[in-house]
């Protein structure tokens, strides 16, 4: 039987235990809870805001075209999903892609929180308004915060604009895939800073340097 969450050791110990969940209406509405996706020893997270159709129906996040367009981008950087976390505010998919509820973000976050903790990340990146508003705790919008990195409790996040805004968008796309680049300069010199304090690199930040992607991907 699936132990209490807050005791999972383990992303698969807290898929476990809150696969089932029905603390709040998506869990009847959901086909599948989507937890997350990735290293769990991954230095860079990306927060999106909730699962979508796709997702829902597959248990994955980001696997429909804003998912798409978020391994582009991570390619750019020289990074694939195997490298990195990936996870949502919400685990369950809000009928029609509404808009997360507060009641619904207050009942999820402390899942994403156990998460974070689990894999510890050295840097997120919160993909959109409700991500980087429920992180970084703030009411500040993403048009003002995108690519301002800031230092928080021991993380640095980076918010970003959220893929399927870019793709509604496509003057937010090119704004997110300079953003994408700041991210990896900024990946660059925390490599030198880790190594200055002995530590080895860490594999997503090694896999950084290698060449972008042609941006004729986008
Ligand atoms: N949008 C999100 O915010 N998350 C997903 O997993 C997919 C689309």
């Amino acid at each position: 039987m699936a132990g209490e969450w807050q005791e999972a050791t383990s992303i698969s110990q807290l898929y476990e235990a809150i696969k089932d969940c029905r603390r709040c209406s998506l869990g009847e509405t959901r086909t599948n809870l989507v937890l997350g996706e990735g290293s769990e020893n991954a230095e860079i997270m990306f927060v999106g805001e909730a699962p979508g159709f796709h997702e829902d129906k597959q248990g994955i996040p980001f696997v429909g075209p804003a998912g798409q367009l978020l391994d582009q981008l991570l390619a750019s950087i020289g990074l694939e999903r195997p490298q990195v976390y990936i996870a949502n505010t919400l685990k369950c998919r809000p009928p029609e892609n509404r808009d997360p509820m507060p009641q619904e973000l207050e009942t999820c976050t402390p899942f994403l929180f156990k998460q974070i903790d689990l894999i510890r990340p050295r840097i997120i990146c919160t993909l959109g308004n409700h991500a980087t508003k429920t992180l970084l705790r703030t009411s500040t919008g993403i048009t003002q915060l995108h690519g301002k990195i800031t230092r928080k409790g021991g993380l640095t996040y980076v918010p970003l604009f959220h893929p399927a805004a870019a793709l509604h968008k496509p003057p937010l796309k090119s704004v997110l895939i300079d953003d994408f680049q700041r991210l990896r300069e900024h990946l660059e010199a925390e490599r030198i800073s880790w190594e200055e304090e002995g530590e080895n690199p860490p594999q997503a930040v090694v896999q950084a340097e290698a060449e972008p992607e042609q941006m004729g991907l986008f």
